[in-house]
């Protein structure tokens, strides 16, 4: 390796919102993550909704709004 051009790859603790930690190494130290290889649905198999800054919920209020009703939409056909 070529001398003082390369960054600090130094140890480092990975730390998930779970729980989980493990080491690794990276340039820049201690990591904190929101998920990872043993909460990741992908992995458990189980289905989780990951939803940690209430994005959901917004979607949800923003078009239940859009949807009235049953029989109040003014784009549906008149029958004659
Ligand atoms: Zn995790």
């Amino acid at each position: 390796m070529k001398a003082e051009i390369h960054p600090d790859y130094k140890k480092s603790i990975v730390t998930c919102v779970c729980g989980n930690t493990f080491e690794t190494r990276s340039t820049i130290g201690n990591l904190k993550i929101e998920i990872c290889s043993s909460c990741h649905p992908f992995f458990t198999g189980r289905q989780k909704l990951v939803d940690s800054a209430g994005r959901v919920e917004r979607y949800k209020k923003k078009y239940a709004k859009k949807n009235p009703p049953e029989g109040g939409s003014a784009k549906q056909p008149a029958t004659a």
